[in-house]
């Protein structure tokens, strides 16, 4: 097929424009800011689901322009992780984008964002990209490079007034909100809840590595974590802890990770202290790497 015809400036979807590149998106985008529009960010990789669409919605209800990235992006994964199998299907993607009220999806080929040469890295240092990271070999500050490197450039290329991400990937969302602060981005990030199937699971791409049996074992995460919240306030943040450990025991689940951290700085935290704590766990499930948590809000006594 001739290259121009297969990857055109932009197309339509159902209404959606699809760009495929910075430059084409940036000359759509600054018209509609001359024109006083507030613009909304919604990044992904793809593989939509109702936790992304939470995030389209909120975008749809309080911007002017929403714009969805797809990109899975291969400088957060590690080396032996699941980029090639990551799964994809972007005609579902376009069509879900639509159905939410998306007005441009920016869907870029690897070598637009990372050109030969590529070398410049932003880089939230410290606590924050250091804790939680579990088996450093897989997730760690090298992840959390990609995904601030990444989410940096889209800020640049879109210039967002509001940027959206899910309270799934707590961790995420606190290292975005500190590259922001530090780095003066004038965009507002906005956190959301976490949207899960009926019995517990939180939503994920990755879910659909899951068999029927390790789906059901799964359900072991959110368990926990319920445990977790329920123990730490009728008893002590260690015995929610505890409680969450057997959740995960009895599922037969090793945890990567489990721990309660403060929600924002993510330093440890021995009890519940009158500040929100972030109790987050990673584990592999079947052919699976998941992760949940829950925010453990301080109550009135
Ligand atoms: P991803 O495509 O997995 O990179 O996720 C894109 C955005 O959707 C991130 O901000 C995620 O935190 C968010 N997200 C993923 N799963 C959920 C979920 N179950 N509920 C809410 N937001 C989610």
């Amino acid at each position: 097929m001739d290259s121009a015809l297969a990857n055109p400036p932009h197309s339509t979807d159902g209404g959606v424009k699809v760009f495929r590149g910075k430059e084409e998106l940036r000359s759509a985008l600054s018209e509609a800011r001359r024109a006083g529009s507030a613009i909304g960010l919604v990044p992904t990789m793809g593989y939509l689901h109702d936790g992304h669409l939470s995030l389209l919605r909120a975008a749809r209800a309080e911007c002017d322009v929403v714009v969805m990235s797809l990109f899975v992006n291969p400088s957060q994964f590690g080396p032996g992780e699941d980029l090639d199998r990551y799964p994809r299907d972007e005609e579902r993607d376009l069509r879900l984008a639509a159905e939410a009220g998306v007005d441009f999806v920016y869907a870029p080929p690897v070598d637009a964002v990372y050109p030969e040469g590529f070398s410049a890295h932003v880089e939230v240092e410290g606590a924050l990209t250091e804790t939680l990271d579990g088996d450093p070999a897989r997730r760690g500050p090298g992840h959390f490079r990609g995904v601030t490197t990444v989410v940096a450039k889209l800020f640049n290329s879109v210039q967002p007034d509001v940027a959206y991400f899910g309270q799934k990937d707590a961790q995420q969302a606190a290292v975005i909100r500190r590259m922001a602060r530090d780095l003066d981005f004038p965009v507002r990030i906005q956190v959301l809840p976490t949207v899960r199937e009926a019995d517990g699971l939180a939503m994920s791409s990755r879910n659909a590595y899951l068999g029927p049996a390790d789906r059901e074992r799964a359900t072991a995460l959110s368990r926990a974590l319920r445990a977790a919240e329920e123990a730490a306030h009728a008893e002590s943040l260690p015995a929610g802890l505890e409680a969450a450990r057997r959740e995960l025991d009895a599922a037969g689940i090793e945890p990567e990770y489990l721990e309660a951290r403060d929600a924002e700085e993510l330093s440890p935290v021995a009890e519940l202290n009158g500040r929100p704590v972030l109790v987050a766990v990673a584990a592999r499930v079947g052919g699976a790497r998941l992760i949940d948590n829950v925010l453990i809000e301080p109550r009135q006594t």
